[in-house]
């Protein structure tokens, strides 16, 4: 029986499971990665928007 890493659930629990050979992760716990992922992203790209280019690339 495949356990989630992160958050210990079993597949039966969490439907759908991401396999590794070291670790393994539930849709769960992807989709809250996901979430963080993309906070970080957006919060990048607002702060980059505002931020004047000093480094552009010729
Ligand atoms: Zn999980």
């Amino acid at each position: 029986m495949k356990v989630c890493s992160f958050c210990g659930k079993s597949e039966d629990q969490v439907g759908h499971m991401i396999t590794s050979p070291n670790a393994d992760i539930c849709s769960a716990c992807v989709l809250i990665c996901m979430a963080m992922l993309l906070e970080e992203f957006l919060k990048r790209v607002q702060i980059d928007g505002k931020q004047t280019k000093v480094k552009d690339q010729d």
